[in-house]
């Protein structure tokens, strides 16, 4: 009897050690910022936003500010691809709907999803516009107004700074997209 009750004691302990080392391996709070990316958060508040964005692109998408017309980087973009929230990676807008509008601004005539921006009245600076955000992180894109080609009618007037490009994968050698 005394042996068997040394035995159980100690198989006893052995279970305790594991529990405790299981528990101490299962942290699941993030310890890097690479652990953090990779469970695809946003950023919360001005200050972690001021950290990801340049001073221009936190004035236009956390301020809704304005760039200066014919100086943005994507109003003559031409080519295929997707254009992305600058601040979420969300796809906003298609190149087949993008058109030159000659506003100085990229311009669209849909969106490339519904869901993926919000629309918004917006009276500022004496206008009744309606304003254009991401629907993932809430950021300012710009305006949508009535006066755009059919069958739509609409013109989605983007800021670039709001904008990522992503050009659409080129056709395999040999192939032919014709
Ligand atoms: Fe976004």
């Amino acid at each position: 009897m005394q042996m068997n009750w040394r035995a159980g004691s100690g198989a006893a302990v052995c279970v305790v050690a594991m529990l405790v080392a299981t528990a101490w391996a299962a942290d699941p709070v993030p310890r890097s910022k690479e652990q953090a990316a990779m469970t695809n958060e946003l950023p919360k508040t001005d200050a972690e936003w001021k950290k990801v964005l340049t001073p221009e692109q936190y004035r236009i998408m956390r301020e809704k500010g304005t760039e200066r017309a014919f100086t943005g980087r994507y109003y003559q973009t031409k080519e295929k691809g997707d254009y992305v929230c600058a601040g979420c990676g969300q796809v906003l807008f298609a190149s087949k709907e993008k058109y030159d509008s000659g506003t100085g601004w990229p311009s669209f005539c849909g969106t490339a999803a519904p869901s993926n921006v919000t629309e918004k009245a917006d009276t500022s600076h004496g206008m009744a516009r309606t304003e254009v955000l991401c629907s993932r992180c809430g950021a300012h894109l710009g305006h949508v107004f009535p006066d755009g080609p059919p069958p739509s009618g609409l013109r989605y007037c983007i800021n670039s700074e709001a904008l990522s490009f992503r050009p659409a994968a080129k056709p395999e050698a040999g192939g032919s997209d014709r």
